[in-house]
Protein backbone atom coordinates (compact mmCIF):
# COMPACT_ATOMS: atom_id res chain seq x y z
CA UNK A 1 0.00 0.00 0.00
CA UNK A 2 1.20 3.40 -0.89
CA UNK A 3 1.28 6.15 1.62
CA UNK A 4 -1.32 8.76 1.33
CA UNK A 5 -1.12 12.10 2.20
CA UNK A 6 -3.65 14.94 2.53
CA UNK A 7 -3.31 18.22 1.39
CA UNK A 8 -4.91 20.53 3.97
CA UNK A 9 -5.60 24.30 4.69
CA UNK A 10 -8.22 27.46 4.54
CA UNK A 11 -9.41 28.03 1.09
CA UNK A 12 -6.95 30.23 -1.31
CA UNK A 13 -3.84 29.42 0.43
CA UNK A 14 -2.70 27.16 -2.86
CA UNK A 15 -3.47 23.64 -1.61
CA UNK A 16 -4.70 22.96 -5.65
CA UNK A 17 -1.69 24.50 -6.85
CA UNK A 18 0.12 22.42 -4.34
CA UNK A 19 -1.56 19.22 -5.30
CA UNK A 20 -1.36 20.04 -9.43
CA UNK A 21 2.19 20.09 -8.68
CA UNK A 22 2.40 17.03 -6.53
CA UNK A 23 0.78 15.09 -9.01
CA UNK A 24 3.04 16.73 -11.97
CA UNK A 25 0.53 17.68 -14.06
CA UNK A 26 -2.25 19.98 -14.83
CA UNK A 27 -5.72 18.46 -13.03
CA UNK A 28 -9.42 20.00 -14.16
CA UNK A 29 -9.41 21.20 -10.53
CA UNK A 30 -11.67 23.41 -9.14
CA UNK A 31 -14.99 24.69 -10.58
CA UNK A 32 -15.84 27.46 -7.75
CA UNK A 33 -19.67 26.98 -8.12
CA UNK A 34 -21.16 25.96 -4.47
CA UNK A 35 -23.17 22.08 -5.08
CA UNK A 36 -20.98 20.76 -7.75
CA UNK A 37 -19.95 17.72 -6.19
CA UNK A 38 -16.95 15.59 -7.37
CA UNK A 39 -15.49 12.76 -7.01
CA UNK A 40 -13.40 12.54 -4.33
CA UNK A 41 -9.92 11.41 -5.97
CA UNK A 42 -6.52 9.51 -5.03
CA UNK A 43 -3.94 10.81 -7.38
CA UNK A 44 -0.42 8.97 -7.61
CA UNK A 45 2.25 11.08 -7.30
CA UNK A 46 5.87 10.79 -6.43
CA UNK A 47 7.81 12.44 -3.52
CA UNK A 48 11.26 12.27 -5.26
CA UNK A 49 11.78 8.79 -6.25
CA UNK A 50 8.90 7.90 -3.33
CA UNK A 51 5.48 7.04 -5.11
CA UNK A 52 2.81 8.04 -3.12
CA UNK A 53 -1.40 8.71 -3.16
CA UNK A 54 -2.48 12.25 -3.04
CA UNK A 55 -5.66 12.15 -1.53
CA UNK A 56 -8.21 14.97 -3.28
CA UNK A 57 -10.04 16.71 -0.43
CA UNK A 58 -11.18 19.64 -2.72
CA UNK A 59 -14.45 18.42 -3.39
CA UNK A 60 -15.31 18.14 0.24
CA UNK A 61 -14.62 21.79 1.12
CA UNK A 62 -18.48 22.24 -0.09
CA UNK A 63 -20.07 19.98 2.47
CA UNK A 64 -21.28 21.87 5.46
CA UNK A 65 -21.40 25.82 4.69
CA UNK A 66 -20.78 26.98 8.06
CA UNK A 67 -17.48 28.48 9.01
CA UNK A 68 -14.43 28.26 7.42
CA UNK A 69 -12.85 26.98 10.38
CA UNK A 70 -15.59 24.11 10.53
CA UNK A 71 -15.45 23.83 6.79
CA UNK A 72 -12.03 23.13 7.42
CA UNK A 73 -12.61 20.60 9.83
CA UNK A 74 -15.09 18.58 8.11
CA UNK A 75 -13.20 18.44 5.04
CA UNK A 76 -10.21 17.36 6.75
CA UNK A 77 -11.56 14.87 9.13
CA UNK A 78 -12.13 12.07 6.40
CA UNK A 79 -8.84 12.65 5.09
CA UNK A 80 -7.10 12.80 8.01
CA UNK A 81 -8.28 9.51 9.02
CA UNK A 82 -6.71 7.92 5.55
CA UNK A 83 -3.52 9.70 5.69
CA UNK A 84 0.01 8.69 6.60
CA UNK A 85 0.87 12.49 6.41
CA UNK A 86 -1.15 15.42 6.40
CA UNK A 87 0.67 18.83 4.40
CA UNK A 88 -1.31 21.95 6.49
CA UNK A 89 -0.94 24.84 3.99
CA UNK A 90 -0.74 28.39 5.02
CA UNK A 91 -0.35 31.32 3.08
CA UNK A 92 2.77 33.45 3.83
CA UNK A 93 1.89 36.60 2.49
CA UNK A 94 -2.13 37.21 3.80
CA UNK A 95 -0.19 35.92 7.16
CA UNK A 96 -2.10 33.93 9.97
CA UNK A 97 -5.86 34.07 10.43
CA UNK A 98 -7.86 33.26 13.42
CA UNK A 99 -9.42 29.89 11.17
CA UNK A 100 -5.41 28.72 10.62
CA UNK A 101 -4.93 28.81 14.26
CA UNK A 102 -7.79 27.18 15.70
CA UNK A 103 -7.43 24.41 12.86
CA UNK A 104 -3.54 24.10 14.09
CA UNK A 105 -4.50 23.69 17.47
CA UNK A 106 -7.24 20.81 16.23
CA UNK A 107 -4.50 19.33 14.21
CA UNK A 108 -2.16 18.75 16.92
CA UNK A 109 -4.20 16.63 19.23
CA UNK A 110 -4.67 13.94 16.07
CA UNK A 111 -2.28 11.36 15.69
CA UNK A 112 -1.57 11.90 12.22
CA UNK A 113 2.21 13.49 11.52
CA UNK A 114 1.19 17.06 10.37
CA UNK A 115 4.17 19.00 7.82
CA UNK A 116 3.40 22.29 8.13
CA UNK A 117 3.49 24.24 4.99
CA UNK A 118 4.27 28.24 4.31
CA UNK A 119 2.87 29.02 0.78
CA UNK A 120 3.28 32.00 -1.54
CA UNK A 121 6.89 32.56 0.00
CA UNK A 122 8.40 33.54 -3.50
CA UNK A 123 10.42 37.12 -3.15
CA UNK A 124 11.97 38.38 0.21
CA UNK A 125 8.46 39.57 1.67
CA UNK A 126 7.46 35.78 1.95
CA UNK A 127 10.39 34.56 2.84
CA UNK A 128 9.70 36.51 6.24
CA UNK A 129 6.26 36.07 6.06
CA UNK A 130 7.11 32.15 6.60
CA UNK A 131 8.65 32.83 9.83
CA UNK A 132 5.06 33.48 11.54
CA UNK A 133 3.75 30.14 10.88
CA UNK A 134 6.22 29.08 13.64
CA UNK A 135 3.78 30.21 15.96
CA UNK A 136 1.49 27.42 14.97
CA UNK A 137 3.22 25.06 17.23
CA UNK A 138 3.56 22.23 14.51
CA UNK A 139 7.32 22.59 13.89
CA UNK A 140 9.18 23.97 11.49
CA UNK A 141 7.90 25.50 8.03
CA UNK A 142 8.97 24.22 4.88
CA UNK A 143 8.70 27.14 2.88
CA UNK A 144 7.53 27.40 -0.41
CA UNK A 145 5.94 28.31 -3.44
CA UNK A 146 4.14 25.99 -5.18
CA UNK A 147 3.07 28.31 -7.67
CA UNK A 148 6.39 29.26 -8.82
CA UNK A 149 7.79 25.53 -7.70
CA UNK A 150 9.99 26.78 -5.49
CA UNK A 151 11.56 24.71 -1.55
CA UNK A 152 9.64 21.57 -3.66
CA UNK A 153 12.84 19.98 -3.31
CA UNK A 154 12.87 20.86 0.28
CA UNK A 155 9.27 19.57 0.76
CA UNK A 156 10.18 16.29 -0.52
CA UNK A 157 13.13 15.38 1.82
CA UNK A 158 11.23 16.62 4.65
CA UNK A 159 7.49 14.94 3.68
CA UNK A 160 9.76 11.67 3.08
CA UNK A 161 11.72 11.61 6.25
CA UNK A 162 7.84 11.69 7.94
CA UNK A 163 6.06 9.21 5.69
CA UNK A 164 6.21 5.22 6.99
CA UNK A 165 9.37 3.33 6.42
CA UNK A 166 9.10 1.86 2.73
CA UNK A 167 8.91 -1.63 3.10
CA UNK A 168 8.33 -4.80 1.30
CA UNK A 169 4.94 -4.90 1.83
CA UNK A 170 4.71 -8.84 1.20
CA UNK A 171 7.77 -9.58 3.26
CA UNK A 172 6.61 -7.70 6.17
CA UNK A 173 3.50 -9.39 6.49
CA UNK A 174 4.95 -12.57 6.37
CA UNK A 175 6.94 -12.21 8.95
CA UNK A 176 4.55 -10.18 11.53
CA UNK A 177 2.96 -13.51 13.57
CA UNK A 178 -0.91 -13.16 13.93
CA UNK A 179 -2.00 -12.42 17.32
CA UNK A 180 -4.29 -15.05 18.11
CA UNK A 181 -6.69 -15.48 21.69
CA UNK A 182 -7.88 -18.58 21.91
CA UNK A 183 -11.39 -17.89 24.26
CA UNK A 184 -13.86 -20.26 25.87
CA UNK A 185 -14.93 -20.89 29.18
CA UNK A 186 -13.74 -23.39 31.33
CA UNK A 187 -13.31 -27.40 29.94
CA UNK A 188 -14.30 -26.14 26.01
CA UNK A 189 -11.00 -27.44 25.54
CA UNK A 190 -8.51 -24.28 25.00
CA UNK A 191 -5.67 -25.90 26.30
CA UNK A 192 -5.79 -29.54 24.33
CA UNK A 193 -6.67 -27.24 21.02
CA UNK A 194 -3.52 -25.07 21.65
CA UNK A 195 -1.63 -28.56 22.29
CA UNK A 196 -2.81 -29.71 18.84
CA UNK A 197 -2.53 -26.90 17.27
CA UNK A 198 1.21 -25.97 17.79
CA UNK A 199 2.44 -29.59 18.37
CA UNK A 200 6.01 -29.54 20.48
CA UNK A 201 8.12 -29.86 17.87
CA UNK A 202 6.42 -26.72 15.92
CA UNK A 203 6.79 -24.27 19.11
CA UNK A 204 9.26 -21.58 18.98
CA UNK A 205 9.83 -20.38 22.48
CA UNK A 206 12.73 -18.18 23.64
CA UNK A 207 13.44 -15.27 25.92
CA UNK A 208 10.84 -12.76 25.63
CA UNK A 209 12.82 -9.14 25.05
CA UNK A 210 11.26 -6.70 27.37
CA UNK A 211 10.43 -9.22 29.65
CA UNK A 212 12.21 -11.63 32.57
CA UNK A 213 14.57 -14.14 31.32
CA UNK A 214 12.28 -17.04 31.94
CA UNK A 215 9.31 -15.54 30.17
CA UNK A 216 8.53 -17.93 26.98
CA UNK A 217 6.00 -16.85 24.56
CA UNK A 218 3.85 -19.48 22.78
CA UNK A 219 4.71 -18.77 19.23
CA UNK A 220 4.43 -21.38 16.38
CA UNK A 221 4.45 -21.52 12.72
CA UNK A 222 0.71 -23.26 11.19
CA UNK A 223 0.04 -25.23 7.95
CA UNK A 224 -0.45 -22.07 5.81
CA UNK A 225 3.24 -21.52 6.88
CA UNK A 226 2.58 -18.10 8.91
CA UNK A 227 3.56 -17.74 12.13
CA UNK A 228 1.35 -17.33 15.06
CA UNK A 229 1.44 -15.72 18.55
CA UNK A 230 -0.78 -16.49 21.22
CA UNK A 231 -1.80 -13.90 22.70
CA UNK A 232 -1.45 -15.38 26.54
CA UNK A 233 -4.69 -14.69 29.04
CA UNK A 234 -2.69 -15.30 31.90
CA UNK A 235 0.54 -13.62 31.42
CA UNK A 236 3.70 -14.92 30.21
CA UNK A 237 4.19 -17.81 32.94
CA UNK A 238 7.76 -18.84 33.64
CA UNK A 239 8.48 -22.33 31.89
CA UNK A 240 5.06 -23.04 32.03
CA UNK A 241 4.30 -26.61 30.03
CA UNK A 242 1.84 -25.43 27.23
CA UNK A 243 -1.20 -27.36 28.38
CA UNK A 244 -0.97 -24.64 31.51
CA UNK A 245 -0.48 -22.16 29.45
CA UNK A 246 -4.16 -21.18 29.77
CA UNK A 247 -5.78 -20.79 32.65
CA UNK A 248 -9.41 -20.20 33.94
CA UNK A 249 -9.98 -16.77 32.25
CA UNK A 250 -11.69 -14.24 34.12
CA UNK A 251 -14.19 -11.97 32.12
CA UNK A 252 -11.18 -8.77 32.56
CA UNK A 253 -8.36 -11.53 31.22
CA UNK A 254 -10.46 -12.04 28.01
CA UNK A 255 -11.43 -8.82 27.58
CA UNK A 256 -7.41 -8.06 27.46
CA UNK A 257 -6.32 -10.94 25.49
CA UNK A 258 -9.33 -9.41 23.01
CA UNK A 259 -8.00 -6.15 22.73
CA UNK A 260 -4.47 -7.89 22.70
CA UNK A 261 -5.16 -9.98 19.65
CA UNK A 262 -6.37 -9.79 15.76
CA UNK A 263 -8.41 -12.49 16.21
CA UNK A 264 -9.87 -14.65 18.70
CA UNK A 265 -11.09 -18.47 18.36
CA UNK A 266 -13.98 -19.31 20.45
CA UNK A 267 -13.61 -22.56 21.86
CA UNK A 268 -17.47 -24.24 22.36
CA UNK A 269 -17.72 -27.72 23.69
CA UNK A 270 -20.36 -29.41 20.89
CA UNK A 271 -21.95 -31.99 22.96
CA UNK A 272 -23.14 -28.83 25.19
CA UNK A 273 -24.18 -26.53 22.33
CA UNK A 274 -23.90 -22.47 22.61
CA UNK A 275 -25.22 -20.96 25.96
CA UNK A 276 -25.25 -17.44 27.03
CA UNK A 277 -21.82 -17.59 28.83
CA UNK A 278 -20.40 -18.75 25.33
CA UNK A 279 -22.27 -16.18 23.34
CA UNK A 280 -21.10 -13.30 26.28
CA UNK A 281 -17.59 -13.95 25.30
CA UNK A 282 -18.48 -13.96 21.20
CA UNK A 283 -20.25 -10.31 21.91
CA UNK A 284 -17.32 -9.09 24.29
CA UNK A 285 -15.10 -10.05 21.03
CA UNK A 286 -17.37 -8.34 18.97
CA UNK A 287 -17.25 -5.17 20.60
CA UNK A 288 -13.42 -5.09 20.76
CA UNK A 289 -13.93 -5.19 17.00
CA UNK A 290 -11.86 -8.73 16.30
CA UNK A 291 -12.14 -11.55 13.91
CA UNK A 292 -13.79 -14.33 15.11
CA UNK A 293 -13.65 -18.13 14.43
CA UNK A 294 -15.69 -20.68 15.86
CA UNK A 295 -14.04 -24.02 16.95
CA UNK A 296 -17.22 -25.99 17.75
CA UNK A 297 -14.94 -28.93 19.91
CA UNK A 298 -15.46 -32.27 20.88
CA UNK A 299 -16.78 -33.70 17.64
CA UNK A 300 -15.64 -36.86 18.45
CA UNK A 301 -18.22 -37.11 21.39
CA UNK A 302 -21.00 -35.58 19.42
CA UNK A 303 -23.98 -38.19 18.73
CA UNK A 304 -26.05 -36.49 16.46
CA UNK A 305 -23.79 -33.76 14.46
CA UNK A 306 -26.95 -32.68 12.37
CA UNK A 307 -28.68 -32.00 15.40
CA UNK A 308 -25.65 -30.01 17.07
CA UNK A 309 -24.79 -28.28 13.68
CA UNK A 310 -28.31 -27.05 13.73
CA UNK A 311 -28.96 -26.04 17.36
CA UNK A 312 -25.79 -23.96 16.47
CA UNK A 313 -26.81 -22.01 13.33
CA UNK A 314 -30.31 -21.29 15.26
CA UNK A 315 -28.17 -20.20 18.41
CA UNK A 316 -26.35 -18.01 15.63
CA UNK A 317 -29.18 -16.34 14.04
CA UNK A 318 -30.87 -15.79 16.87
CA UNK A 319 -28.27 -14.54 19.20
CA UNK A 320 -25.28 -13.44 17.11
CA UNK A 321 -26.10 -11.39 14.33
CA UNK A 322 -23.33 -8.82 14.77
CA UNK A 323 -20.93 -11.46 13.68
CA UNK A 324 -23.56 -13.05 10.75
CA UNK A 325 -21.77 -15.52 8.83
CA UNK A 326 -19.41 -16.20 11.19
CA UNK A 327 -17.10 -19.92 10.28
CA UNK A 328 -17.32 -22.52 12.38
CA UNK A 329 -14.69 -24.99 12.28
CA UNK A 330 -15.99 -28.93 13.60
CA UNK A 331 -13.14 -30.76 15.24
CA UNK A 332 -11.61 -32.74 17.84
CA UNK A 333 -8.73 -31.15 19.40
CA UNK A 334 -8.57 -34.60 21.68
CA UNK A 335 -8.28 -36.81 18.19
CA UNK A 336 -6.86 -33.72 16.21
CA UNK A 337 -9.20 -34.83 13.59
CA UNK A 338 -10.18 -31.48 11.31
CA UNK A 339 -7.85 -29.47 13.78
CA UNK A 340 -5.49 -28.61 10.73
CA UNK A 341 -8.70 -26.85 9.17
CA UNK A 342 -9.07 -24.20 11.64
CA UNK A 343 -5.71 -21.83 10.91
CA UNK A 344 -6.74 -21.63 7.41
CA UNK A 345 -10.03 -20.74 8.19
CA UNK A 346 -8.66 -18.51 10.65
CA UNK A 347 -6.15 -16.50 8.15
CA UNK A 348 -9.44 -16.17 5.94
CA UNK A 349 -11.25 -14.56 8.80
CA UNK A 350 -8.22 -11.95 8.81
CA UNK A 351 -7.54 -11.57 5.58
CA UNK A 352 -11.51 -10.28 5.49
CA UNK A 353 -10.77 -8.45 8.63
CA UNK A 354 -7.99 -6.73 7.13
CA UNK A 355 -9.68 -5.42 4.09
CA UNK A 356 -9.51 -1.92 2.96
CA UNK A 357 -12.57 -1.54 0.12
CA UNK A 358 -11.06 1.41 -2.27
CA UNK A 359 -13.15 4.56 -2.83
CA UNK A 360 -14.68 4.02 -5.88
CA UNK A 361 -15.78 0.75 -5.16
CA UNK A 362 -17.35 1.38 -2.39
CA UNK A 363 -19.09 4.57 -3.40
CA UNK A 364 -20.64 1.99 -6.17
CA UNK A 365 -21.90 -0.27 -3.30
CA UNK A 366 -23.38 2.54 -1.65
CA UNK A 367 -25.10 4.55 -4.14
CA UNK A 368 -27.09 1.00 -5.35
CA UNK A 369 -27.79 0.09 -1.55
CA UNK A 370 -29.45 3.63 -1.01
CA UNK A 371 -31.06 3.42 -4.50
CA UNK A 372 -32.82 0.06 -3.48
CA UNK A 373 -33.59 1.08 -0.26
CA UNK A 374 -33.96 5.00 0.62
CA UNK A 375 -33.24 6.18 4.02
CA UNK A 376 -36.28 6.50 6.14
CA UNK A 377 -38.12 10.00 7.16
CA UNK A 378 -36.15 11.60 10.63
CA UNK A 379 -38.83 13.32 12.25
CA UNK A 380 -40.65 13.95 9.05
CA UNK A 381 -37.56 14.86 7.50
CA UNK A 382 -35.54 12.59 4.96
CA UNK A 383 -31.87 11.87 5.68
CA UNK A 384 -29.61 12.30 2.27
CA UNK A 385 -26.75 10.20 2.22
CA UNK A 386 -24.20 11.37 -0.04
CA UNK A 387 -20.83 9.45 0.16
CA UNK A 388 -19.04 7.37 1.77
CA UNK A 389 -15.59 6.32 2.92
CA UNK A 390 -14.09 3.74 4.73
CA UNK A 391 -11.60 5.55 7.22
CA UNK A 392 -10.27 2.26 8.50
CA UNK A 393 -9.82 -1.35 8.55
CA UNK A 394 -9.13 -4.05 11.18
CA UNK A 395 -12.28 -3.98 11.97
CA UNK A 396 -13.70 -2.33 8.35
CA UNK A 397 -15.19 0.85 9.36
CA UNK A 398 -17.74 2.72 6.95
CA UNK A 399 -18.71 6.20 7.23
CA UNK A 400 -21.67 7.63 5.71
CA UNK A 401 -21.65 11.36 4.65
CA UNK A 402 -25.13 13.35 4.62
CA UNK A 403 -26.92 16.08 6.30
CA UNK A 404 -28.56 14.25 9.68
CA UNK A 405 -26.49 11.11 8.54
CA UNK A 406 -25.96 10.86 12.19
CA UNK A 407 -29.24 10.28 13.14
CA UNK A 408 -29.57 7.53 10.91
CA UNK A 409 -32.13 5.04 12.94
CA UNK A 410 -30.44 1.39 13.71
CA UNK A 411 -32.47 -0.59 11.52
CA UNK A 412 -31.35 1.27 8.54
CA UNK A 413 -28.02 1.04 10.14
CA UNK A 414 -28.06 -2.86 10.52
CA UNK A 415 -29.27 -2.68 6.59
CA UNK A 416 -26.07 -1.05 5.14
CA UNK A 417 -23.97 -3.15 7.16
CA UNK A 418 -25.62 -6.15 6.25
CA UNK A 419 -25.60 -4.94 2.45
CA UNK A 420 -22.29 -3.91 2.93
CA UNK A 421 -21.15 -7.44 4.63
CA UNK A 422 -22.39 -9.17 1.33
CA UNK A 423 -21.21 -7.04 -1.67
CA UNK A 424 -18.08 -7.25 -0.43
CA UNK A 425 -17.53 -10.78 1.65
CA UNK A 426 -17.20 -10.43 4.97
CA UNK A 427 -18.82 -12.74 6.84
CA UNK A 428 -18.30 -13.27 10.60
CA UNK A 429 -16.23 -10.09 10.79
CA UNK A 430 -17.45 -7.40 12.84
CA UNK A 431 -18.47 -3.83 11.10
CA UNK A 432 -18.30 -0.41 12.36
CA UNK A 433 -20.57 1.97 11.01
CA UNK A 434 -20.48 5.84 11.34
CA UNK A 435 -23.11 8.28 10.14
CA UNK A 436 -21.65 12.03 10.11
CA UNK A 437 -23.87 14.62 9.05
CA UNK A 438 -23.60 18.09 9.83
CA UNK A 439 -26.39 20.73 9.59
P1 LIG B 1 -6.84 26.49 -2.63
O1 LIG B 1 -8.16 27.13 -2.49
O2 LIG B 1 -6.16 26.39 -1.35
O3 LIG B 1 -6.89 25.25 -3.40
O4 LIG B 1 -5.91 27.53 -3.45
P2 LIG B 1 -5.53 27.56 -4.99
O5 LIG B 1 -4.50 26.55 -5.29
O6 LIG B 1 -6.75 27.59 -5.82
O7 LIG B 1 -4.80 28.96 -5.03
C1 LIG B 1 -5.44 30.16 -4.62
C2 LIG B 1 -4.77 31.34 -5.26
O8 LIG B 1 -3.43 31.47 -4.78
C3 LIG B 1 -4.65 31.19 -6.77
O9 LIG B 1 -4.91 32.44 -7.35
C4 LIG B 1 -3.22 30.78 -6.99
O10 LIG B 1 -2.75 31.20 -8.25
C5 LIG B 1 -2.52 31.49 -5.86
N1 LIG B 1 -1.26 30.82 -5.48
C6 LIG B 1 -1.07 29.50 -5.25
N2 LIG B 1 0.21 29.26 -4.94
C7 LIG B 1 0.85 30.45 -4.94
C8 LIG B 1 2.21 30.87 -4.71
O11 LIG B 1 3.10 30.07 -4.42
N3 LIG B 1 2.46 32.20 -4.77
C9 LIG B 1 1.51 33.11 -5.10
N4 LIG B 1 1.85 34.39 -5.15
N5 LIG B 1 0.23 32.76 -5.35
C10 LIG B 1 -0.10 31.45 -5.28
P1 LIG C 1 -10.01 -25.72 28.88
O1 LIG C 1 -10.44 -25.52 30.28
O2 LIG C 1 -10.91 -24.98 27.95
O3 LIG C 1 -8.58 -25.41 28.63
O4 LIG C 1 -10.28 -27.26 28.52
P2 LIG C 1 -9.24 -28.48 28.46
O5 LIG C 1 -8.41 -28.41 27.24
O6 LIG C 1 -8.56 -28.60 29.75
O7 LIG C 1 -10.26 -29.69 28.26
C1 LIG C 1 -11.30 -29.94 29.17
C2 LIG C 1 -11.69 -31.40 29.07
O8 LIG C 1 -12.26 -31.68 27.80
C3 LIG C 1 -10.50 -32.33 29.21
O9 LIG C 1 -10.91 -33.44 29.98
C4 LIG C 1 -10.21 -32.75 27.78
O10 LIG C 1 -9.62 -34.02 27.70
C5 LIG C 1 -11.58 -32.75 27.17
N1 LIG C 1 -11.49 -32.49 25.73
C6 LIG C 1 -10.84 -31.48 25.11
N2 LIG C 1 -10.99 -31.56 23.77
C7 LIG C 1 -11.77 -32.66 23.55
C8 LIG C 1 -12.26 -33.27 22.34
O11 LIG C 1 -12.01 -32.85 21.21
N3 LIG C 1 -13.04 -34.37 22.50
C9 LIG C 1 -13.33 -34.88 23.73
N4 LIG C 1 -14.09 -35.93 23.75
N5 LIG C 1 -12.86 -34.31 24.85
C10 LIG C 1 -12.09 -33.23 24.78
Amino acid sequence: MLPRIAIVGRPNVGKSTLFNRLAGRKLAIVDDTPGVTRDRKEVEARLGHRPVLLLDTAGLEEAPPDTVAGRMRASSEIAIRQADLVLFVTDARAGLTPSDRAFAAWLRRQSVPVLLIANKTEGRAGGMAAMEAYELGLGDPVAISAEHGEGIADLYTTAIGMLPEEEDPEAQERDRPLRLAIVGRPNAGKSTLLNALVGEERMITGPEPGLTRDAVAVEWTDETGGKVRLVDTAGMRKKARISEHLEQMSVGATISALKEAEVAVLVLDATLGMDEQDLRIARLAEREGRAVVIAYNKWDAVEDRAAARRALEDVLQASLAQLKGITVVALSAMTGKGVERLMPAVRQTVERWNRRIPTGELNRWFEAAVARHAPPLVDGRRVKLRYATMPKARPPTVAVFGPRAEDLPEDYRRYLVNSFREAFDMPGVPIRLHGRGGK
